[in-house]
């Protein structure tokens, strides 16, 4: 299928509401042609990739992000920013980065001059999200953030501020917007193919090994919930196209390792309630493994099993095997964040998406530490729905 062409697209976000006449976008939605741009040169390109900057070397960098940059056609890896000078050798050597796009987190801000770099991926431990995100705002670049987005709203509030103040984009590490099985069950939820979702469950569980910062709440920001749980928070929300109005019940689970879970919780399970009345049910854990969701509607169900893995998710449905590609859903994800700053289109994945998890967890964990049903009121955010997941993803690589 040919791509289409940019006016095209944008008649076709002016069609769904996303963008009003004259090409204003809606409240929320930052027009990036009429921003001042900083110092990231002419970003508006097509015969050249954005350069991605990696910041935290740590496992899921040297595992799946930095092999996805060699498979994007819209971004490749121009830099990194390391506190170990050990890597920095080694990376340079099997990336070809060049010595002067080699930062450490002393001389990371003095990026603000470097036009090899247009989008700086923050891939730390998740108390450390907050102070990196708004470093690289300030130095002009665009952001993807790793999941969660920080550790309290009131960071992620702040980090959306900053990004608006200085005119850049910011995206999350959210890999499954990207991804075919889990892009189907949004599309037979929120346009009813069965009839409405009636009930959703959802578990997301890992054993821990030897993760440290990740049993450290003031570095982790909370146990599993923040961890994988929250994958199984997106599910439900783009299942059904809606975002919870309560959480109406969290426990944590008992804990059977207390030499590790003296700061976070080893498992917790939680229900939400939906606007439309649907009620969630979730479980995540690092004491046992699960990865799935199942939806049931009125005249059919549907369920992914694994749901969230990178490389390899199942699916199936009242009738039969969903049949759909494996596909490098990080190489998707930049691609699309770099592919809508050149195309000056809106962004799938938000700030706001990422805040509204935030609040979420946090309204879980204040029900599972009183006992109490907790009222949630994520209104006015803005949050993509799946027409614009399909533009998106069908035009990434047509
Ligand atoms: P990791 O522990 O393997 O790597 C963390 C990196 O941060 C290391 O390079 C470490 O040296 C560096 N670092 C800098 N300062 C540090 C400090 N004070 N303490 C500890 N490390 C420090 O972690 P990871 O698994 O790569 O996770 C990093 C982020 O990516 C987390 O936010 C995590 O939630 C997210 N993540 C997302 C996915 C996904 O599928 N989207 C998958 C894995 C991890």
């Amino acid at each position: 299928m040919a791509r289409i062409k940019k006016t095209d697209r944008r008649t076709f976000m002016r069609n769904l509401g996303i963008i009003g006449a004259g090409g204003i976008l809606l409240p929320g939605m930052m027009s990036f042609s009429s921003r001042v741009k900083p110092s990231v040169g002419s970003i508006a390109r097509r015969d050249k990739k954005l350069g991605v900057a990696l910041v935290g070397l740590g496992s899921y960098s040297s595992g799946q992000l930095a092999p996805a940059l060699q498979e994007t056609q819209y971004c490749k890896l121009s830099g990194i920013v390391t506190g170990t000078p050990s890597k920095e050798d080694e990376w340079m050597k099997r990336y070809d980065i060049p010595k002067e796009n080699v930062y450490n987190y002393d001389n990371f801000d003095s990026i603000v001059n470097n036009d090899d770099i247009d989008i700086i991926y923050v891939v730390l431990p998740n108390s450390m999200h907050a102070e990196y995100t708004i470093r690289a705002a300030k130095a002009g670049k665009h952001v993807i953030c790793e999941k969660p987005m920080a550790t309290t709203v009131k960071d992620a509030e702040n980090m959306i501020k900053v990004c608006n103040d200085n005119n850049v984009k910011l995206s999350l590490g959210y890999r499954l917007h990207f991804e075919p099985y889990n892009l189907r069950a949004m599309e037979l939820g929120q346009k009813e193919i069965f009839g409405p979702v009636q009930n959703f469950s959802a578990g997301f569980s890992g054993m821990i090994n030897n993760w440290e910062w990740r049993l450290d709440k003031e570095m982790a920001g909370g146990g599993p919930l923040m961890d994988l749980g929250i994958y199984t928070i997106q599910a439900a929300c783009y299942n059904m196209g809606e975002w919870p109005v309560e959480v109406t019940k969290a426990t944590y689970g008992e804990v059977t390792k207390p030499g590790l879970f003296k700061s976070v919780e080893q498992s917790i399970t939680f229900t939400l309630k939906f606007p439309n009345g649907t009620t969630s049910s979730h479980s995540t854990s690092y004491a046992n493994n699960e990865s799935y969701f199942e939806a049931k509607a009125k005249n059919g169900w549907w369920k992914l099993n694994p749901a969230y893995y990178y490389g390899y998710i199942r699916g199936e449905t009242n009738e039969g095997s969903m049949r759909l590609p494996n596909v490098n859903q990080q190489a998707r994800q930049m691609d699309a964040f770099a592919l809508s700053l050149m195309d000056d289109m809106p962004i799938l994945v938000t700030g706001d998406m990422g805040l509204r998890d935030m609040k979420i967890m946090m309204a879980i964990y204040e029900s599972a530490d009183t006992g109490k049903p907790v009222k949630l009121d994520l209104e006015d955010l803005n949050i993509p729905k799946y027409d614009l997941h399909q533009t998106i993803n069908d035009d990434l690589y047509s």
